[in-house]
């Protein structure tokens, strides 16, 4: 059985723009018998896969998971011992809370062959696009990338992450910016900190929005902000709107707000 079983690959498709997939993507989405693809895998992206490919939709919007993980596991495993080769296409990098890990672990379990293709992760693809240097000498000595999905659940060393010359990026944090604002001030991060939310990054619709801690929260709702949007907090933050080179970049509140 083994022997005639296909592999998996699991694939970074990026953040958005087609023209940042990698050749080893491009190739396995072209080449692959059925591709399996996430919510955040882009149109433009979607329309690199062959029509003779058998495309299959697994999710997942937050808390409406189109299909189960297990599920989904089972169908990649399934696949593979009927001898497709598939792709399992997934937004940013597979490994950068994409649960890429897990599937490499039912994979494994079903001694199913997989490989694995980063991609560009949403850190880096919108610091690119919206001109933010992740790290930049003398500002920013290092970054974290943050799950905020259900930060208030999370043990999350804040002091550590509120300490100096360091740049948070938070994924999922769009419905947590009040969270993340309190815990920030609250761990003695200073309110005028300036922050960025990218909206739709990489995408014709990319807007970065800038303002400072202490209008974190009230950002996401002023500006309508759509997902996916990245939250970048740190000095580094203030290079958007002097490297702005992509999309639109809207400058922030220009109130004074008392924390
Ligand atoms: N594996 C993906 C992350 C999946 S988690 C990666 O490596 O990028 C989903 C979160 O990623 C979203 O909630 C959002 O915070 C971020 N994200 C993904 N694509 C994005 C984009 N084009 N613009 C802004 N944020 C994005």
């Amino acid at each position: 059985m083994a022997v005639h079983s296909g592999t998996v690959s699991l694939v970074g498709a990026g953040p958005g723009d087609p023209d940042l997939l990698t050749v080893k993507a491009l190739r396995l989405i072209q080449s692959a018998d059925c591709v399996f693809y996430d919510r955040l895998v882009g149109e433009e992206i979607l329309k690199l896969i062959p029509s003779s490919t058998e495309a299959i939709y697994v999710g997942k919007a937050k808390s409406n998971h189109a299909i189960p993980q297990d599920q989904l596991q089972d169908a990649l495993v399934r696949a593979a011992q009927e001898g497709k080769s598939v792709c399992r296409l997934k937004g940013g990098d597979p490994f950068v809370f994409g649960r890429g890990g897990e599937e490499v672990i039912a994979l494994k379990n079903a001694g199913i062959q997989f490989q694995i293709v980063p991609g560009i992760t949403a850190a880096t693809g919108c610091g690119a696009y919206s001109g933010i240097p992740l790290t930049h000498r003398g500002v920013s000595q290092a970054v974290t990338m943050i799950t905020a999905h259900a930060a208030s659940d999370l043990t999350i060393n804040w002091s550590a992450l509120a300490s100096m010359k360091h740049t948070l990026v938070f994924y999922m944090g769009l419905g947590e910016c009040t969270n993340i604002q309190g815990e920030l001030l609250r761990h003695h991060m200073s309110r005028r900190t300036p922050v960025a939310i990218i909206e739709q990054g990489t995408t014709n619709n990319q807007r970065t929005i800038c303002g400072t801690l202490d209008q974190l929260a009230l950002l996401p709702h002023w500006y309508q902000i759509q997902s996916p949007a990245l939250i970048i907090v740190g000095e580094v933050a203030a290079f958007a709107t002097e490297f702005q080179w992509f999309g639109q970049v809207l400058p922030g509140l220009n109130m004074e707000l008392t924390a």
